[in-house]
């Protein structure tokens, strides 16, 4: 009694700190508090699972301590020498893996137990879920990392198949809760699952990736959520819901950012070649240098920094942050400009900036940024394309027309830091390189601002 006692107060703990760690991850200044929290939270569960002995029974502490070492030494020395810019194939990986355990342990259920038809639908729920979970997060990170190209598995009419193939899956699920299955007939519906569950991200391609990997990150909430009510776990089912919920609000804040509806990204309106920008052929971008980008930026009052996925891979944030000090002992005022989907992810940017210690007040989101453009002297743009392409404002035949994006143009003067003329990940024409204002500074991002920083400290 006392000791079932102890682990409903784990459960009730563990739950709370996963509650409250997920609370404190909305801010760079405690996200890493929110993480601790919910780590703590999560050790919690798993001691309490280990000790329980309505679960426990007579296993074998050995596998289990074999199976923690060797997947906590995996993820340790993944999350160790990941690069902030491969953030979200990790992400997907590790997503994919929690969609595989769910499958796994409803594979289990429902080839050893006799369940009733309450237990047949939440398994086979977790095992449709998770499978569509594991097999399109696996094929989200082999886009994102540039190992599958979009046409080496998209099909002719491949959205129709998709519809086709969800309305089997359902049909096939529907029949096997109501039927008593055969092993074969399960196995069936789990390799169907897995190859929806594929095909489901197959077509979707280009700037709209993060947002299913943010879907399927919530899909494998409801799959954990719904392993937890095979199990009886409080603390795997609140776990799961609050992983599903975050995943879902994450991925309508991502479309809203975008000016795009979730049907139009899962039927993979996005089209690189289906717009975007007006030939530019005949005209010529000014290029700028050191020396007279860091007299620009040294005399001027203010000066705003918009920071995009050219930072990340460049590293530039320390720099950056390097030259804002300097610019700041002379005098300027210098903020940074946060579009919401800068970057690979939400929220890359404020994290990189975090890292370089830029306090947190000196970034202005993008209504914020936008009011304050006008009156601002000089915009540098450290590798970023999409989030300041005025395409999206004025040429109804871009992809991209009415996404919100940081009106750089607004400003006094434009310095766009990147290597070449090359577009950003959308995949289109930025008609600002060519406007009257702007200044292309070329080479690596981190190389440009170290040369600009010497320069403005020689003045
Ligand atoms: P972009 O991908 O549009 O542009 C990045 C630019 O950085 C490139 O044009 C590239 O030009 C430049 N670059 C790359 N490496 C370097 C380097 N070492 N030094 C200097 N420049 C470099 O990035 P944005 O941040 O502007 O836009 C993000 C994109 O991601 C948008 O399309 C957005 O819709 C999409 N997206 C983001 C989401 C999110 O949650 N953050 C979600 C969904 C989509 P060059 O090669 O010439 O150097």
């Amino acid at each position: 009694m006392l000791f079932e006692t102890i682990i409903e107060i784990s459960y009730l703990i563990g739950t709370v700190l996963f509650v409250w760690g997920l609370r404190q991850l909305g801010s760079p200044d405690t996200a890493r508090k929110g993480n601790m929290l919910a780590t703590i939270g999560m050790s919690l569960g798993i001691v309490a699972v280990l000790i329980d002995p309505t679960i426990t029974g007579d296993n074998n502490y050995l596998w289990i301590a074999g199976g923690i070492a060797l997947g906590g030494i995996i993820g340790w020395l993944a999350a160790k020498k990941i690069q902030m810019t491969a953030m979200p194939q990790m992400v997907s990986v590790f997503n994919g893996l929690g969609g595989a355990s769910a499958v796994v342990l409803s594979m289990v259920e429902l080839m050893t137990v006799d369940l009733d038809m309450g237990g047949r639908t939440i398994s086979l729920f977790a095992l449709l879920i998770g499978s569509i979970a594991f097999t399109g997060s696996m094929l989200a990170y082999l886009k994102l990392d540039g190992k599958i190209w979009d046409s080496q598995v998209t099909w002719p009419k491949h959205n129709i198949i998709n519809q086709v193939l969800l309305v089997v899956c359902i049909a096939f699920f529907v029949y096997l809760v109501v039927q008593t299955p055969s092993t074969g007939l399960i196995i069936a519906f789990l390799l169907l699952s897995l190859f929806y569950g594929w095909s489901f991200v197959a077509p979707i391609g280009g700037a709209d990736m993060p947002v299913v990997i943010s879907l399927l990150n919530s899909f494998t909430g409801l799959s954990a959520a719904a392993a937890g009510l095979i199990y009886g776990n409080n603390l795997m089912i609140v776990g799961g819901i609050l992983v599903g919920a975050s995943g879902t609000i994450l991925t309508v804040l991502m479309c809203e950012a975008m000016n795009r509806s979730l049907f139009n990204v899962l039927i993979g309106g996005f089209s690189a070649s289906g717009g975007g920008g007006k030939d530019e052929s005949g005209q010529v971008a000014k290029s700028t240098n050191a020396i007279d980008s860091a007299i620009l930026l040294n005399y001027s009052g203010s000066v705003m920094f918009v920071p995009g996925y050219g930072l990340a891979v460049a590293q530039a944030q320390k720099a950056l942050k390097e030259l804002d000090d300097v610019l700041e002992s002379n005098g300027v005022d210098v903020k940074y400009a946060i579009h919401p989907v800068a970057g690979r992810m939400p929220g890359h940017m404020n994290v990189l900036l975090a890292e370089a210690d830029v306090p947190y007040p000196k970034l202005l989101d993008l209504d914020d940024a936008n009011a304050a453009l006008p009156g601002t002297d000089v915009v540098v743009i450290v590798g970023a394309n999409d989030v300041v392409n005025p395409a999206a404002e004025d040429d109804p035949s871009s992809s991209i027309y009415g996404m919100p994006v940081l009106k750089v143009w607004e400003a006094k003067h434009v310095i766009v830091m990147k290597r070449s003329m090359s577009p950003g990940y959308a995949g289109i024409q930025n008609q600002l390189f060519f406007h009257e204002k702007t200044k292309m500074f070329f080479g690596d991002a981190k190389d440009s601002i170290q040369t600009l920083l010497s320069e403005v400290k020689n003045l």
